[in-house]
């Protein structure tokens, strides 16, 4: 995998990998070992260590916030989209009702080795994969796979909403605002604009941050929840480092998002 975007997908995993190993650990993820790969869960290692030596296990708390997101809205709703969804093994791991359809949307390079390596798993659901570049017109390909726009739906940006420009995410946002019915639900991760210019090993990538993702959710018609590493709600007694408050705009955090479309 020579794009280093698509490599992030594993890095991921290697986290959950190694999370997975934890006898204290947040959620099981059994195939992110095989995802990952062992040079890459080696390469990961030390950093994971140092997030969780700071008192600030990022991924691992994400993962739990979303998976927890993803449960409690499942309960009446039968269609799930992942975007950007990399090396995401939710629809192996999760109890899903067994009518579910998941869709994982992400580049053609990482579905390609995500399916080599998986080898045809079964999933728990119904797992359908969509192989596009999200900056491209990707909806007609979800209808295909059997989406319906009348149904409500709930969709994850997990890390993935800060690799886009500001227009492509919000694109992104509107494209998703259109195939949903009031009443779905959309989880997503947002950086600020701190965090984004920040010099964190990835953040040459990150080419978009946001510091009041409630306004930005709100402009497509969505009432969001928003709240931030290490809160009440987002630190499962791991994330024990304390943000400032908010209105500190000078401080690089990252923001967790639940939203229901209003009707
Ligand atoms: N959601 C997964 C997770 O949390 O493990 C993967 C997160 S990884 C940091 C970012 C993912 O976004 C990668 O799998 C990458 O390929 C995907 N991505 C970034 N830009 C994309 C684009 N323009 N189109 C499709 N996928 C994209």
């Amino acid at each position: 995998m020579q794009n280093k975007v698509s490599l992030t997908s594993r890095y991921m995993a290697a986290v959950r990998a190694i999370e997975h190993q934890r006898p204290d650990r947040l959620f099981s993820d059994p195939l992110a070992e095989k995802l990952a790969g062992a040079e890459i869960i080696a390469e990961i290692a030390p950093r994971a260590q140092e997030y969780e030596d700071r008192g600030r296990p990022v991924v691992a708390v994400r993962t739990r916030f979303f998976d927890d997101f993803l449960m409690s809205s499942a309960s009446s709703i039968r269609q799930v989209v992942i975007l950007g969804a990399g090396m995401d093994t939710r629809a192996f791991r999760l109890p899903w009702h067994p009518d579910t359809y998941l869709y994982e949307i992400d580049q053609p390079d990482v579905i390609q080795l995500k399916e080599s390596l998986l080898d045809s798993t079964p999933a728990i659901c119904h797992r359908q994969v969509i192989p596009i570049d999200l900056r491209e017109s990707w909806s007609e390909k979800l209808l295909q796979k059997g989406f319906e726009t009348k149904s409500p739906s709930i969709w994850l940006l997990e890390g993935v909403l800060y690799y886009l420009t500001k227009t492509d995410a919000c694109d992104l946002l509107k494209t998703i605002t259109d195939l949903s019915t009031d009443g779905s639900f959309l989880g997503a991760d947002v950086l600020n604009e701190k965090m984004q210019k920040s010099d964190n090993g990835l953040a040459k990538y990150w080419l978009f941050g946001f510091d009041e993702p409630e306004k930005l959710f709100a402009s497509f018609g969505w009432q969001a929840d928003v709240v931030q590493f290490g809160d009440d709600t987002a630190n499962f007694g791991r994330f024990k480092y304390k943000f400032p408050p908010r209105e500190v705009l000078d401080i690089a955090r990252g923001f967790l998002v639940t939203a229901r479309k209003k009707g």
